[in-house]
């Protein structure tokens, strides 16, 4: 059984196994009927598709599935075919109860494997960490796992998984690399595939997987999240609120920067300029902050127009989503007249679209803030 290693590998990253209890939870709800007919006609599909927002831990999900699908108990080749090699390895009898169970064990040696992250069949493509102002790619050395081991099948495991997590960074070169070897199936082997962003995932791709579109984390489950990890319930519950099923977002927002600058946020709605200044030094340092600046007016101006449009029916007050921002935003509507049309606020969202189009662009970050920033103030009235 002793090999001599040929290869160093990489530092491992965590197990994102065991998957957290509620967001287990959320996909099931999905995706148990499928795991059911999966089980049931013993199929998988060949190559699949996982898509959804930014930051909804589909990629977490899609590592239970290589558990699930990997798993004595779960997986769906050995409850249907018992007489494979693998189940008779263990010496069991088929036991058509566990077609009924849709839960990988956790305890035999594949599960071990995927708990621990010391997969042995399954290939995991991720792109190589983001450089400051670009965004991480996969380019076609990382499939060269795939390209070495075409022609083998699973040594241990019922499926040999490759396992590619946001596929649309892939670069040309890598994908279409990707594409050859999905057009040759070859036996045991399953392709999952990772998205959000499904314009940037070349249709060739597209067409060659089976898509399966995954669902947005509830506020309440984002809540629960934050909170476990040691947000305080107020803020949790705003965080929640703010960062709509995006649990990467809602990380970020929990930092204290966040919270200094939407201080400073409050304060450009009250017209300071030096609250401005600090807001454009800051959003202008790189992608990141800028982003999160952005992020923070497109909310805002969402209220705006809510609270605008809303003006007439002024019995009823909508909710907003800046709950800690409330009273900020109606005095910045009731300091100037200009505030009270939707015009202001289709204009600051028209900026942030613009903004955000332009920012991977060679351009001036400070310009670029203060484009975003310096509208706010209103210069010519002076007033608060
Ligand atoms: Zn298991």
């Amino acid at each position: 059984m002793a090999r001599a290693k040929k290869f160093t590998r990489p530092t491992k990253p965590p197990s994102r196994l065991p998957l957290h209890e509620g967001i287990l939870k959320h996909y099931l709800l999905e995706f148990t009927p499928l795991f059911e007919n999966w089980q049931e006609s013993g199929n998988f599909p060949q190559s699949i598709l996982l898509t959804g927002t930014k930051g909804n831990r589909k990629e977490d999900f899609a590592h239970y599935l290589c558990q699930w699908l990997n798993c004595h108990v779960s997986s769906p080749k050995l409850n249907f075919s018992p007489e494979s090699e693998t189940f008779n390895l263990f010496g069991e009898e088929p036991n058509v109860s566990k077609m009924k169970n849709p839960t990988p064990c956790g305890v035999c040696p594949e599960c071990k494997r995927a708990l621990g992250n010391n997969w042995i069949d399954v290939i995991n493509i991720r792109p190589e960490s983001a450089v400051e102002g670009r965004a991480g790619l996969i380019r076609i050395d990382a499939l060269v796992p795939i390209q070495s081991t075409l022609g083998f099948g699973p040594s241990e495991a019922p499926f040999k998984i490759i396992l590619i997590e946001k596929c649309e960074t892939m670069t040309t070169q890598a994908a279409n690399a990707l594409l050859k070897t999905l057009e040759e199936p070859m036996k045991d082997w399953i392709f999952i595939l990772t998205a959000s962003d499904t314009t940037r995932v070349p249709s060739t791709i597209m067409s060659r997987c089976q898509r399966f579109n995954s669902a947005p984390l509830s506020v309440a489950l984002t809540k629960s999240i934050l909170i476990r990890d040691g947000v305080e319930e107020e803020k949790a519950n705003l965080i929640a609120h703010l960062s709509s099923g995006n649990l990467d977002k809602a990380a970020d927002m929990a930092e204290g920067d966040y919270w200094n600058h939407r201080q400073n946020i409050a304060a450009v709605l009250s017209n300071s300029n030096s609250a401005a200044n600090t807001l454009i030094e800051f959003a202008g340092k790189n992608v990141a902050h800028l982003n999160q600046i952005i992020d923070q007016l497109e909310l805002i101006v969402k209220d705006g127009l809510l609270l605008v449009t809303n003006q007439d029916h002024s019995n009823t007050q909508p909710h907003l989503v800046n709950k800690d921002l409330e009273t900020s935003i109606n005095k910045f509507i009731k300091s100037s007249k200009k505030h009270q049309t939707s015009l202001f606020w289709f204009d600051r969202f028209r900026d942030i679209q613009e903004i955000r189009h332009k920012i991977h662009a060679p351009l001036n970050r400070k310009i670029l803030s203060q484009e975003l920033i310096i509208p706010w103030l209103s210069l010519q009235e002076g007033q608060r």
